[in-house]
């Protein structure tokens, strides 16, 4: 199933990584490198599926998660947190935030396609 993807990363690498593996895939990508960059590219597009780093610098990931829920426009994209942190509780943070699940970094590319077209196939009411 392709999508329309938006990636939301301040690291470069980690940015081009998933967005390549997920082009390869035949995804259409959107890219962020910020909360603010991806407000303005959610005004004009309404993607299927956000992946989001919870780390970013001015408004984290997470941050930007809640506000996006509580938007009745946006509510209903997939959010996926990309988390660096593999500690306990993050993944309870990253739902609490509204997000539909996490992915550990660092990303495992073998995994990856497989792990995003999970959260695709995913219903929203689970959430
Ligand atoms: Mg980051």
């Amino acid at each position: 199933m392709s999508a329309k993807i938006l990636v939301v990363d301040d690291n470069p690498t980690n940015l081009k990584l998933v967005s390549d593996v997920l082009a390869f895939e035949g995804h259409e990508i959107l890219k962020a490198v910020d909360a603010e960059e991806a407000q303005i590219v959610l005004a004009d597009t309404l993607p299927d599926l956000i992946l989001m780093d919870i780390a970013l610098p001015g408004m984290d990931g997470l941050t930007l998660a809640r506000k996006l829920r509580a938007d009745g426009r946006t509510n209903q994209i997939r959010i996926v947190a990309l988390t660096a942190f593999a500690m306990k509780g993050d993944d309870q943070k990253a739902f609490d935030a509204g997000c539909d699940g996490y992915i550990t970094k660092p990303i495992d590319t073998r995994k990856l396609p497989e792990q995003v077209a999970g959260f695709l196939a995913m219903e929203r009411s689970k959430r």
